[in-house]
């Protein structure tokens, strides 16, 4: 089946069933969206892109950016990365606190939230205006200059901040970070808080779905060892604790964030993003998953 019928056909079975989930409210901006939405945006490698639903909507990506901070870093700093942050499934919600006490503030991953934390003191350290250059690398990954943050959902966050608080502070106890807390606090709630649309999403991913190189301009970005090592991370770490399942599942990488957006890879053939703000308890899109769920089996293809 072509990509194009199976898109068709994930979006009138999502459209059918009946939808269950809860929209994220612990950021209250992020509880304003509505609930219906559902987009998806496949970027093939091959020139044949596809799409159904609010694919062209802007949403908050919020924990889907971990993993473009993290190549960032990863590609400042190179190997020296892995004393600060390691390579491990948690096995926890994405804002726990139990295993850094005993772990000595390194956090388990890059992609939870503690790991992304110890990655924006990173990249704090290493640019000299890091918002800027942050959503400047961003925007030359996607082909385009049209995104930006919301400033009003980064507030939103902060004020309601204590577990990430709680987290960099535990770190920095530790010795883990480096620069001022509210600093990296800061920059952390405006990095998550970029808006993108599906097709923008797809097309940012595509850089791990060409094995580092840049789609759009033909430039290698990082080394396919670095891709092939992030694409790893993100399908044993990239769905909070529910990375197995979605492994299980799907059966390709991809990250999920908060707002509903999960991006997903098959290298060297595809990116695609989907969009549903209904999360499970796990706080994954229930309709993402099963979105990709369908993709992988319907075209029976998947890296397994
Ligand atoms: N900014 C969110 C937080 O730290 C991101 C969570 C997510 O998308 O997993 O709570």
């Amino acid at each position: 089946m072509e990509y194009k019928q199976i898109i068709d056909k994930i979006f009138s079975a999502v459209k059918a069933e009946k939808a269950t989930g809860k929209v994220a409210d612990y950021i209250p901006e992020l509880a304003t969206i509505s609930a219906d939405k559902f987009g998806i945006y496949l970027f093939g490698l091959d020139g044949k892109n596809c799409e159904a639903g609010d694919s062209r909507e802007k949403f908050s990506i919020q924990s889907i950016l971990k993993v473009l901070s993290f190549t960032l870093a990863f590609e400042l700093v190179g190997e020296k990365i892995w004393e600060r942050v390691d390579v491990e499934p948690s096995g926890t919600a994405f804002n726990s606190l139990v295993q850094l006490e005993y772990e000595k503030g390194i956090p388990r991953n890059p992609l939870i939230n503690a790991g992304a934390l110890v990655i924006c003191d990173i990249l704090i350290s290493e640019l000299n205006d890091p918002e800027k250059e942050f959503i400047g690398f961003v925007k030359e990954l996607a082909g385009t200059s049209e995104i930006n943050y919301n400033l009003r959902i980064a507030a939103s966050e902060k004020a309601h901040a204590y577990r990430n608080a709680a987290l960099v502070n535990l770190m920095k106890s530790f010795g883990n970070i480096h620069n001022n807390t509210d600093r990296v606090l800061d920059f952390y709630f405006t990095i998550c808080s970029i808006e993108m649309t599906c097709q923008e999403l797809a097309r940012t991913f595509t850089l791990f779905a060409n094995r580092g190189i840049n789609h759009f301009t033909g430039n290698r970005v990082i080394s396919s060892s670095k891709s092939k090592r992030i694409s790893a991370i993100m399908q044993t770490c990239g769905f909070y604790d529910e990375a197995g399942e979605f492994t299980f599942r799907v059966g390709i990488p991809g990250k999920s964030g908060v707002g509903g957006g999960i991006a997903a890879v098959y290298p060297g053939h595809y990116s695609v993003a989907v969009w549903s703000p209904l999360l499970n308890d796990k706080g994954n899109s229930v309709r993402g998953m099963k979105a990709l769920e369908m993709l992988t089996t319907l075209s029976e293809a998947s890296v397994f």
